[in-house]
């Protein structure tokens, strides 16, 4: 599909891509760049690439497909090293897990001659590092793509066809309902996990080691997203904030209704909306977002 695939940023998204792409062929050469000689040295050891580079502006050259891989805040000065390096008519998108911003970032400095094509595969886990990788990290799962509307049709629908032998499915979108969306199905739900997660951290130490003890009563599940990357969730924090400031704002509304329900003793209210969240879930598995088996498929037999 591409002749050579550059990738900037070799973490948990840059690592199963370089995997997922040896896997089905879909480049004859792949390019890594990382801003640590560490990160690189590793990335060579697992064989991530044909070739690696510190200077993202080297690892470029020639490339018709380049992927920046980086976290959030690291998109404007990525753009500036590699504008001029750039390849005649080469596609250049991204992992980021933000859009509006990314696009206010990259734009201004890329020349006219490349296709940019702004993406986020809507896939992930709270391990990162060239090490965390996997081929069939974006099976199933959702690439939102989201072009300029005089973008390129062909440069489009290749990025798709890409996206698509990786084993997602793609679909298009305004970078401002993108980051709406992520804000309430991804953002918010890390930034409770991170709030929660903290509020049993500053307890009294006895308290603490109780809440570890009893944690598989529904702590653990938010202990997973509280694990995620921090620089990562610092930079979408940032850089989605009118976003996560509107959702936030409804979240805290909601809470204050339920806060009031049950000091009042409203048990209709409360059954009526735990009755509507259990459908949610429902409709979650029957999308194929996740497994029916209970309590997310662990066998421990834990309870809730
Ligand atoms: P990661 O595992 O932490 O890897 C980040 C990579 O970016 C490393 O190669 C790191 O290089 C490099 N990097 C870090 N800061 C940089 C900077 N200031 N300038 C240049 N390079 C820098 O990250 P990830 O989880 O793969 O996430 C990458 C992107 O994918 C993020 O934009 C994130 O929003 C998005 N995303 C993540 C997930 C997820 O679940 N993790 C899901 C979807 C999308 P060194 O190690 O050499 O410092």
């Amino acid at each position: 599909m591409f002749e050579k695939v550059t990738l900037i940023g070799i973490g948990l998204i840059g690592s199963s891509l370089s995997h997922v792409m040896r896997r089905e062929g879909l480049t004859k050469e792949i390019t890594v760049s990382s801003r640590s000689q560490e990160t690189l040295d590793r990335a060579e050891e697992l064989g991530l690439g044909d070739n690696y580079h510190l200077d993202a502006a080297e690892a470029v050259r020639g490339a018709d497909l380049v992927i920046v891989c980086t976290p959030v805040g690291a998109f404007e000065s990525v753009a500036k090293t590699i504008a001029s390096s750039l390849s005649d008519g080469a596609i250049v998108t991204d992992v980021g897990s933000v859009k509006g911003s990314i696009i206010k970032q990259m734009q201004p400095h890329l020349p006219d001659n490349v296709h940019f094509i702004p993406g986020h595969p809507v896939a992930g886990t709270e391990y990162s590092g060239p090490d965390a990788g996997f081929a069939s990290l974006f099976e199933d799962r959702w690439c939102i793509l989201t072009p300029d509307e005089d973008a390129d049709e062909k440069a489009v629908e290749k990025l798709t066809s890409f996206w698509k032998a990786c084993g997602s499915m793609v679909d298009i979108m305004k970078p401002d309902h993108h980051d709406l969306v992520l804000a309430i199905t991804s953002h918010l739900p890390h930034l409770i996990a991170y709030n929660i997660v903290g509020t049993a951290d500053d307890l009294a130490t006895d308290s603490k080691s109780e809440v570890i003890k009893f944690s598989a009563s529904g702590f653990r599940d938010f202990t997973r997203l509280a694990a995620s990357d921090p620089t990562m969730w610092r930079d979408v924090a940032l850089h989605n904030k009118d976003a996560i400031l509107e959702t936030l704002g409804r979240f805290s509304e909601d809470l204050s209704a339920m806060q009031r329900a049950i000091r009042r003793g409203d048990g209709e209210k409360l059954f009526d909306l735990f009755t509507r969240t259990r459908s949610i879930r429902r409709s979650v598995i029957e999308m194929g977002q996740d497994v029916a088996a209970p309590n997310f498929g662990r066998a421990d037999g834990s309870e809730d």
